[in-house]
């Protein structure tokens, strides 16, 4: 998978992905990170690439010009000549970033990731080039540089060989639409605090059973909405928990 990182400061973005698992991944070729410098299409002596904004108010603008220009440079680049490239500005004006648009992004070859700074971007060059707005939450950085970092570490642990093991992505937060369930590392015992005995017990089944009952409690505690929805998408699975728990119960 190719990401092309639109960006004013290509040294950022590639100082935090070269390193532990998306690093590895750019080595062994799984990934690569083509930063694209949208100063070296300034276009004039003293490469500014921002204006004041018509209308007046505080602040610079990032002008359309090498923008468009660093954008047709992918173009030349890109690895199936044929294939419409999704270009994602990262706004904070945009649809707040989840795992389900990680899944959708990782099934492209080629994703643009368009970084804004000082105020944002002329709107044209928006108009024309962006397919997808994307924010990262409910609050406003100086550049899309992080926000493009984050993308970039969600989507290539979803590409197959870049976590160890490929399951490791299944279990996760989110995966299901359930948080992940607790978890435990040696000591058995720390600071007086037992690992739970099911976990040593080597009984899959009723590991599996503890997980999903984990899952279900920490998402009803830490985030209502998913739990509601997994409750309303998931009933069948739901119903047949409870059962389970029902006939535990009885037995009891
Ligand atoms: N004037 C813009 C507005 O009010 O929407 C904010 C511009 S912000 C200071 C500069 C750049 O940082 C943006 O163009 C965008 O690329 C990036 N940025 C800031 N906050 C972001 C967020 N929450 N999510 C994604 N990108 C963000």
């Amino acid at each position: 998978m190719n990401f092309h990182i639109m960006t004013l400061f290509p040294d950022m973005v590639m100082g935090g992905l070269k390193e532990s698992i998306t690093g590895r991944a750019i080595e062994t070729g799984l990934i690569s990170v083509n930063t694209v410098n949208i100063r070296d299409f300034a276009g004039n002596k003293y490469n500014h690439v921002d204006d004041y904004t018509y209308g007046g108010g505080a602040g610079m603008l990032m002008q359309p010009g090498p923008v468009y220009d660093a954008y047709q440079s992918i173009l030349e680049k890109k690895s199936n000549p044929d294939k419409k490239m999704r270009v994602i500005y990262m706004t904070p004006q945009g649809t707040p970033f989840n795992q389900a648009m990680a899944n959708e992004f990782a099934k492209e070859e080629d994703l643009v990731i368009l970084c804004g700074h000082y105020e944002g971007i002329d709107e044209r060059v928006l108009e024309l080039i962006v397919t997808d707005n994307v924010s990262i939450g409910d609050f406003v950085l100086t550049g899309g540089e992080l926000p493009a970092m984050m993308i970039v570490d969600a989507v290539s642990r979803l590409v197959p060989g870049v976590l160890g093991c490929d399951e490791s992505a299944v279990y996760e937060s989110f995966y299901d639409g359930l948080l992940e369930y607790p978890q435990y590392t040696r000591p058995e015992t720390f600071m007086d605090m037992q690992v739970p005995p099911v976990l040593l017990s080597g009984h899959h089944k009723n590991i599996a059973e503890w997980r999903y009952e984990q899952s279900l409690i920490r998402t009803k505690e830490r985030r209502p909405d998913l739990y509601e929805k997994y409750i309303a998408e998931n009933k069948e699975e739901y119903q047949q928990y409870q059962k389970r728990q029902n006939k535990l119960k009885k037995k009891r």
